[in-house]
């Protein structure tokens, strides 16, 4: 079995490979933290896996063997053509040179079912943790055709992604994944698993698409921003954050809906449950409704 160190170092040494530090650029060199993310994601050849951000392919190489097909989304023109060197003569392995944030995910999927005939969609990653954030928020909201997410975060994301809303180390974007998935800690990985090593500590997570909503919202998008507004100013009273952001038109409106609800007048966004906002919802919205007639 090669080793994964030598490897790394024998390919970075041959393509003259400094890290790129501004496309976040962490090579793993840990092969127990490389054979985790594969079993965690549970790939089978009846799967097509796409990984964002493939590097110098030390995960692709292990994906490769396990799934019917790897597309790899990779922005960075180097990686590309070390990808291209080491993998084309794979019939399951393709690339698209391109910013992932920009790729259409959903085109791609459709496409590979319709005519590859693939059932399942996985993503698997080592993100840039750069652009975690909107790389999650895009995977999630373009409700993409997927069955899981698997990836490695920044620990403070990660677990800020996988809480439970209402619970503690919430933020906006808990309420998020969990409205679009299960999810689950696989793994934390220490600092030295890299080359470069990076500054913050890195976790796996295994996000699981949900195939119904954990609740009932007359307006997802309108519960969205309510959330965002509420998190915006999250050291103040819900009420006041709310009132403030003019979600609630008034005071009185916001006590009287948080009366209705059974809400603590003092409560804050990070002590409210994704029903709890749900509700809110729903209530602003058919008192809308009622002023209307
Ligand atoms: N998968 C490799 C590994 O585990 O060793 C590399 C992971 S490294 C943390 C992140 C990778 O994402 C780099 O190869 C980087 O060039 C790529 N990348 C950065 N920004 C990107 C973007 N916007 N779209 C696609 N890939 C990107």
């Amino acid at each position: 079995m090669s080793n994964i160190l030598e490897d790394t170092q024998f390919i970075m040494k041959k393509y003259k490979i400094r890290a790129n530090k501004s496309l976040g650029q962490n090579f793993l060199i840990n092969q127990n933290v490389v054979d985790k993310i594969v079993e965690s994601s549970n790939i089978s050849k009846e799967d097509l896996v796409i990984e964002i951000g493939p590097g110098l392919g030390t995960l692709t190489k292990e994906l490769l063997e396990k799934a019917g097909k790897v597309i790899c989304i990779e922005l960075d023109k180097k990686m590309v053509k070390i990808l291209l060197d080491r993998f084309s003569l794979y019939d399951n392995f393709e690339i698209i040179h391109e910013d992932v944030l920009k790729v259409r995910l959903n085109k791609i999927i459709k496409e590979e079912k319709e005519k590859n005939g693939f059932k399942i969609a996985k993503i698997v990653a080592n993100l840039p943790y750069y652009i975690t954030t909107p790389i999650i928020m895009k995977l999630l909201e373009d409700r993409l055709d997927l069955e899981s997410i698997t990836v490695m975060v920044q620990k403070e994301v990660a677990d800020r992604l996988i809480a439970i809303p209402g619970e503690k180390e919430t933020g906006a974007i808990t309420y998020s994944v969990y409205y679009y998935a299960t999810s689950e800690g696989i793994l934390e990985v220490p600092n030295d698993s890299f080359i470069p090593e990076p500054e913050v500590n890195s976790k796996v997570i295994k996000l699981t698409i949900r195939k119904e909503p954990p609740v009932e919202v007359k307006s997802r998008g309108v519960m969205f921003k309510i959330i965002k507004s509420a998190f915006m100013q999250r050291r103040k009273t819900l009420l006041n954050a709310l009132t403030n952001t003019k979600v609630f038109m008034s005071k009185e409106e916001g006590l009287s809906i948080l009366k209705d609800l059974n809400l603590d007048e003092n409560v804050r966004a990070e002590n409210l449950s994704l029903d709890d906002f749900a509700e809110i919802t729903n209530k602003i919205l058919v008192d809308e409704e009622k002023k209307d007639v």
